[in-house]
């Protein structure tokens, strides 16, 4: 648009009724979050480079999709495929809803509250909420590295994710609340890691931290039992913070603070969403953990993590 009509807006606007402002201000928010998913998909279509079918590298681009995005066509295997192919948002649709569905991620919105927001429907806003958190649930930790902090905490079970999505849930009356078990760790350099145990045995526990510990690692725990064994046999480093309040130090670095207060942030996180049942909390964790190496976000960090 020439700079001379564009200046002619802001004039206009001034002269909209409150209904007005509102409809013109959601078609303002559509086309920007439509243009921020155009410029994800643009930089993700420039590291196209091999067939997702047979891994060639030698393609034709072959047109656009409705939605406008790169179509190639494989000279070897003579298949096509477009450039959010082998990623998450393959075949995802109503595009210009992604940015706006991941905002309400980053502020831990319910589903259902996210299908009023958006006008989608509630199996929709389930696939999506999956999608976006398939990335960040993969980002599974080999290895921690240096000092490492672990505890297990246990968390109330729910079974809300046991109902059928579009029935409502049945009341619960008494009875004895299930606990599910998780195992965190995390070490200085902000590798996180969480694990739901079956069990609070020491071969549970053991058998989640060895792919985590290597020699070298020294392992700070509260005075569990368990960790003393599991560092004698996987031959690393023990320190035993224990302490009433948490807060006790040795040599000035070996604590357990971090840990302790990375999982009351995620607890108090889960509160909002009224019970979460134990085959969600590793995506919820996943969900947590996401957001909290990504203080520092765009609109876009969330999508481009899906691309
Ligand atoms: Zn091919």
């Amino acid at each position: 648009m020439a700079n001379v009509s564009f200046q002619a807006i802001p004039q206009q606007v001034a002269n909209l009724n409150y209904a007005q402002l509102k409809r013109l201000r959601h078609e303002v928010e559509q086309n920007i979050a439509h243009d921020q998913v155009g410029q994800a998909i643009s930089d993700r279509e420039e590291t196209v480079n091999h067939c997702p079918h047979c891994d060639s590298h030698v393609l034709n681009r072959w047109g656009m999709t409705k939605q406008g995005i790169q179509r190639y066509k494989c000279k070897d295997c003579g298949k096509t495929f477009n450039a959010l192919a082998n990623t998450p948002l393959y075949r995802m649709r109503k595009a210009e809803k992604w940015v706006n569905y991941t905002k309400l991620m980053w502020d831990g919105i319910s589903l259902r509250k996210a299908t009023k927001k958006l006008d989608i429907n509630l199996r929709t806003s389930f696939r999506w909420r999956h999608i976006f958190l398939q990335n960040p649930a993969n980002l599974g930790t080999s290895e921690l590295k240096g000092v490492i902090e672990a505890d297990e905490t246990f968390l109330p079970e729910s079974f809300k994710g046991k109902r059928k999505l579009d029935r409502p849930a049945r009341k619960r009356g008494g009875g004895r609340v299930r606990q599910v078990l998780i195992l965190s760790a995390l070490d200085r350099t902000g590798a996180i890691t969480h694990q739901v145990l079956e069990r609070n045995t020491r071969e549970n526990i053991q058998a989640a931290l060895t792919p985590l510990l290597s020699e070298g690692s020294v392992l700070c725990t509260d005075g569990n039992q368990s960790y003393r064994g599991i560092a004698r046999d996987l031959n690393v480093d023990h320190k035993r913070l224990i302490g009433l309040d948490n807060q006790r130090v040795i040599d000035d670095v070996y604590h357990t603070q971090t840990i302790n207060n990375y999982i009351m942030r995620w607890k108090t996180w889960l509160v909002g969403f009224n019970g979460v049942g134990k085959a969600y909390v590793p995506n919820y964790l996943s969900w947590f953990r996401f957001m909290e190496l990504h203080q520092e976000h765009t609109e876009q960090t969330w999508l481009r993590e899906a691309l």
